[in-house]
């Protein structure tokens, strides 16, 4: 028997990627019903609640442009619509997604201030203040932050950023990318002057991918007015033509209905419930992981203890053992999905994602299949892993 070769068939995945996430029932039950024409007077009553209600998940009272696409269109739509050629932006750096953002910037000719970061300890937010303070001709447009880095498991704390933008005085837009964060870490966009907010379905909001969005602020509603990227579909000026206000294109109707029983169960369970929820099932996970590390075995990516990232969590390999083997070994001998590592990290870090509809037992038994994987592949760990997690759930 290989050690990718399931000796069972039977019973479901369990899905422990840090995105899409697992879709609850309920959601799966709203979306699976007959199309409806995306003018009708009953699909608007459920597209105005849609709205207001991740009005509310972001915590704004102001502007929302919806968009059907994933993530990647939220960003660009952010960054079309709120700079003009040749403007520069600053960008802490966390991980891939932060750099593929700076990418996109720099293919629509915005200039790109990277604010470099070792992507196991952490940007230092002194230096983001110390990169605005020198920029005394307000060249730098926008900061852009990457509010939970997918990639390496780490969250940037966006209060302090806000803090030090504040103590300099900068006009900056404050940008963030919300879409492994929102509604799994805490989140407030108008409590932390945040200008655009860019946020995707399939996360912590737990419905399938293909919608994104922005938030918008006053102030950043006021840049809208005078940037000149070149856009269309995710023009906003146009949307706000249009009778739904957002959205260029046919609205996807399925998808609303999805979203607004997800805004449902997630003000049902209290967003601080479902703050502490993710923090409950992070903190077994790394328990468990830093049990592993015992032995030379595999250790948590994220050094910083004050980052951890609450929706997933990055594993780093020991030398000379390759994490797509334990990600095969799980996935075709357990059925267990686990994330891989992106760009720089393919093949060194596997990812445990532990955002949205899980519970206890569905992560012990991800860990379960990544214990027995590394047995398998002869991967060196410390024993008692999965133990620890049960500790921490049982306590
Ligand atoms: N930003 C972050 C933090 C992400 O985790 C992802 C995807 O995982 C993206 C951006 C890109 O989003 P998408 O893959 O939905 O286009």
């Amino acid at each position: 028997m290989s050690a990718t070769q399931s000796k069972v068939l039977r019973g479901r995945q369990f899905f422990a990627n840090p995105g899409p996430t697992n879709i609850p029932d309920s959601v799966l039950r709203a979306i699976d019903r007959p199309t409806i024409d995306f003018h009708d007077p009953d699909f608007m009553e459920v597209y105005d609640a849609t709205f207001a209600g991740l009005k509310r998940i972001l915590g704004t009272q102001h502007h929302l442009f919806m968009y059907t696409g994933s993530g990647h269109a939220a960003w660009e739509a952010t960054l079309t619509n709120l700079l003009s050629p040749g403007d520069t932006i600053l960008l802490a750096e966390s991980g891939y997604f932060s750099e593929e953002w700076g990418k996109m910037a720099a293919a629509h000719g915005v200039e790109v201030r990277t604010v470099a970061a070792d992507w196991r300890h952490g940007v230092d937010v002194s230096a983001v203040k110390a990169a605005l303070a020198e920029d005394s001709k307000h060249v730098i447009r926008a900061v852009c932050i990457v509010h939970n880095e997918t990639a390496t498991g780490m969250y940037i704390p966006l209060a302090e950023v806000r803090a030090a933008i504040d103590a300099t005085g900068h006009p900056a837009l404050f940008l963030v990318d919300t879409i492994s964060s929102l509604a799994s870490l805490d989140f407030r966009m108008d409590d932390w002057k945040i200008d655009g907010v860019v946020g995707g379905s399939q996360k912590g909001l737990m419905c399938p991918t293909g919608v994104s969005f922005t938030g918008v602020s006053e102030k950043a509603m006021a840049a809208h007015k005078t940037a000149k990227l070149a856009r269309f579909y995710f023009d906003w000026t146009m949307m706000l033509g249009r009778q739904q206000k957002s959205f260029i294109g046919t609205v996807p109707v399925n998808s609303f209905y999805g979203l607004r029983e997800a805004v449902r169960l997630l003000e049902e369970e209290g967003m601080e419930n479902v703050v502490a929820r993710h923090h409950y099932l992070a903190e077994g996970v790394r328990r468990c992981v830093n049990v592993w590390a015992g032995n030379n075995g595999p250790q948590l990516f994220c050094t910083n203890p004050a980052r951890y990232s609450d929706s997933v969590t990055a594993v780093l390999m020991p030398e000379g053992h390759n994490a797509e083997a334990i990600r095969r070994t799980a996935r075709g001998r357990y059925n267990v999905s686990l994330g891989g590592g992106l760009g720089k990290l393919n093949g060194r870090v596997f990812r445990i994602g532990h955002l949205g509809d899980l519970n206890e037992a569905m992560v012990l038994g991800a860990l379960t299949a990544v214990e027995m994987s590394l047995r398998l592949n002869g991967v060196p760990h410390g024993k008692g892993g999965v133990e620890a997690a049960m500790e921490w759930f049982a306590a």
